[in-house]
């Protein structure tokens, strides 16, 4: 099969820049990207045969650790059922009932109705059409730094990829619908205020990651999540929660979760009106979705105007894959999770610090990132504000050592269950060389 080097070659003949997906490129941390072959519980193995530990865990999906048997069991029995129907299964409606049920917080319902895409992008494009068409209005608000797929309208000062690259938005975005995005600083409610007060009647939708997790993680601050969708309902318009990153990951029942369980202080007593699902829901597969109010929902086809569909929506085999991962999901699968998180950020911090590496450790849940700067993140200029450069010789020793970072500063660290005391020591003692070489670029 050859090495990364000879994968990366061929690969860069035949596909852009040799990735299915930018991030994946090591575009700001420099070297080869690893040619992965195989993944098992806490652990990646590339061409090479090398095996690391993984902080990236799919991005987010794999909370139970990769190729989890239970849910590889599941998706095999689906599979050996057939691959894609084209009709409705009961096990859509399983997986609907059940993530209705796990984020139901003292009888209060995040959401009443549920539709299956299969990328985080399809849940919140139709999100948004869906604001717009409920509305009658056009303009949406989104914060700098928060990502929320590729869309067209969702591109502007976008996270993820978007800042890893440095790009204000992108091109082939028409101008007219770029204009329709009025970008705002995160964590801002004055801003709110105010973009609400010049564009009076034209807001259909604030979008809002439910705790930011792509220009690093930047939670909200107390009580900016409830304060936000109130401002939204005074000015007729619709509160979007997108928990495609942190939905099961940070919690049970996600971000919005901990929040009306009170884990989060300040956040509880109000729903949106619409939120978006990806990741963990579908357990490794393409699996997302787009919930909210039933007056809402009900306005996508065919029972409303708004239109929406796709050939492998509610696909058997990731529907199967979200059943038994979110099954599996329980109280103490979040408890592992945690505790992972605590261990590895305050490694992290104090290697750092004993380095003498100016830093400050940005966390919502059990997410978590660094920033090389000497203050609280609070905003995407925050985050840019910041001694970037020393992340790549942080991240090439820490692969170097056999642990697989985020290639990028502003993306969040992600554990799962099934990283043990063996694979977290691992870490720990990959972090000291790393820290040094973070002080020394
Ligand atoms: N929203 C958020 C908050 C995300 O983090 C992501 C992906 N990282 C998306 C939407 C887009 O999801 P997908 O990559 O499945 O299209």
């Amino acid at each position: 099969m050859g090495d990364n080097s000879q994968q990366f070659s061929r690969a860069k003949g035949v596909i852009p820049g040799g990735v299915n997906s930018p991030v994946r490129a090591f575009r700001s941390v420099g070297g080869t990207p690893r040619f992965l072959v195989g993944a098992r519980g806490p652990f990646v193995t590339d061409v090479e045969g090398r095996e690391y530990v993984d902080l990236v865990c799919s991005w987010g999906p794999a909370l139970l650790g990769h190729a989890h048997p239970s849910v590889v069991k599941a998706v095999q029995d689906a599979a050996a059922r057939g691959l894609s129907f084209g009709a409705s299964t009961p096990a859509e409606t399983e997986l609907a009932e059940l993530v209705r049920e796990r984020t139901t917080i003292d009888g209060t319902r995040l959401f009443d109705r549920i539709r299956m895409v299969s990328t985080g992008t399809e849940a919140t494009m139709t999100a948004i059409r869906l604001a717009r068409g409920a509305t009658g209005r056009d303009v949406i608000i989104k914060f700098a730094g928060h990502y929320h797929g590729h869309s067209d309208g969702l591109l502007a000062d976008a996270g993820s990829g978007v800042a890893t690259l440095g790009l204000p938005g992108s091109a082939g975005v028409p101008a007219e619908v770029a204009g329709l995005t009025l970008v705002l600083p995160y964590n801002d409610l004055d801003a709110v205020r105010a973009a609400f007060l010049a564009h009076p009647g034209r807001i259909a939708g604030v979008i809002t990651e439910a705790a930011g997790a792509n220009a690093g993680v930047l939670a909200p601050e107390r009580g900016f999540n409830r304060a936000l969708a109130a401002l939204a309902r005074e000015n007729g318009a619709l509160i979007i929660v997108d928990e495609v990153l942190t939905g099961f990951r940070v919690g049970p029942a996600g971000w919005w979760g901990l929040e009306a369980a009170r884990v989060v202080p300040d956040g509880a007593g109000w729903t949106p009106d619409l939120v978006t699902f990806g990741k963990v829901i579908g357990g490794g597969m393409p699996l997302a979705a787009v919930a909210g109010r039933a007056e809402v929902m009900d306005l996508l086809a065919p029972l409303g105007p708004v239109y929406q569909a796709g050939t492998l929506s509610g696909n058997p085999v990731a529907v199967a894959a979200g059943i038994a991962t979110l099954r599996a999901a329980d109280a103490a699968v979040y408890e592992r999770v945690d505790a992972a998180a605590d261990t590895v950020a305050s490694a992290l911090t104090a290697e750092l610090s004993s380095a003498g590496v100016e830093h400050v450790l940005s966390r919502a849940g059990s997410l978590f990132s660094v920033a090389f700067r000497p203050d609280a993140v609070r905003d995407y200029d925050d985050a840019r504000a910041q001694e970037g450069w020393r992340y790549g010789p942080f991240f090439s020793s820490m692969l170097e050592q056999g642990v697989n970072l985020p290639p990028s500063v502003f993306e969040a660290w992600f554990l799962s269950a099934a990283h043990d005391d063996a694979a977290l020591d691992r870490i720990l003692t990959a972090l000291p060389a790393a820290a040094r070489a973070a002080a020394a670029a």
